[in-house]
């Protein structure tokens, strides 16, 4: 069971459905193993040898299972904190935030100074804090619940093409942190491919390099069977992580030394 309970914030904030969190996903482009491909010639891999890599990352990884927790706007801002830190940062940033200020309107509407002072912990927070405001008032304006302004609970029934194209019409939103909402807050099909994920499906030959954050996300949608993109996505990062990792990755005691091209190529 996944289980990464976040800081406690007060109780009078209206929204109470953050209590678990995916591992924190850091926007990069991936980098590549030694003697990785840099070919152009890219071919999807086979539904076939995704299947073999799933099973495997499940023989090592589990099936990872967590629900969904609800919260689009709070999975919204925590994913702007996760950007050039690590969990607890982001973590603390988190909390800090929620604990200084009562809502997102109030949020919103302070002087930027302040809700940078919450958020330091995190990280530049100066570009942190100004997208954070941005991206509420953007909402603002554009609310799709006109007597909920700064909501987005409306993308739980949304068509998901919408819901993307509006997350990413947002300030300073990719489709990495789109998908990171709709996965995590509503369990909707999209897959994020942060950092570790790019990496490691670099050098397993799932996705091709020299490609935008777009046309990864896209790959990797593609091969994603459905209802496998939490599962997808978390087994690749832990991958990442634990084995293949961005400079040394441990090959020698790599579960999927034997199905990776760049492992091959680096023997
Ligand atoms: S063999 Fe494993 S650790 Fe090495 S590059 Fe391939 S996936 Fe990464």
């Amino acid at each position: 069971m996944l289980r990464r309970r976040l800081p406690t914030v007060s109780a009078n904030w209206q929204s109470s459905h953050w209590q678990h969190r995916m591992p924190l996903c850091v926007v990069a482009m991936p980098t590549t193993a030694p003697g990785s491909r840099h070919s152009g010639s890219f071919k999807p891999p086979t539904s076939a040898r995704v299947a073999r890599i799933r099973a495997r990352l499940r023989e090592v990884y589990g099936i990872p299972r967590m629900a969904p927790h609800g919260d689009p706007l709070a999975e919204l801002v925590l994913t702007v904190l996760s950007q050039s830190t690590n969990d607890r940062n982001r973590d603390v940033a988190y909390a800090a935030l929620r604990q200084r200020f009562s809502s997102w309107k109030d949020v919103r509407d302070a002087p930027v100074a302040q809700v940078e002072l919450a958020i330091r912990p995190g990280g530049i927070s100066k570009v942190k804090s100004a997208r954070i405001q941005a991206i509420l008032r953007a909402i603002s304006a554009d609310p799709r619940e006109p007597q909920r302004a700064l909501s987005l609970d409306w993308m739980r029934c949304a068509p998901i093409a919408e819901s993307r194209a509006y997350l990413t019409a947002l300030p300073g939103v990719g489709r990495k942190t789109a998908a990171c909402v709709l996965l995590f807050a509503y369990g909707l099909r999209d897959v994020p491919v942060d950092t570790h994920v790019g990496r490691v499906g670099h050098r397993l030959g799932l996705l091709p390099h020299r490609a935008s954050s777009d046309q990864l996300h896209d790959a990797m949608l593609a091969l994603t069977p459905p209802g496998a993109e939490l599962e997808f996505h978390v087994n690749l990062l832990r991958h990442g992580r634990r084995t293949c990792h961005a400079r040394t990755p441990d090959c020698a005691h790599c579960a999927l030394a034997r199905m990776c091209p760049a492992r091959r190529l680096s023997a």
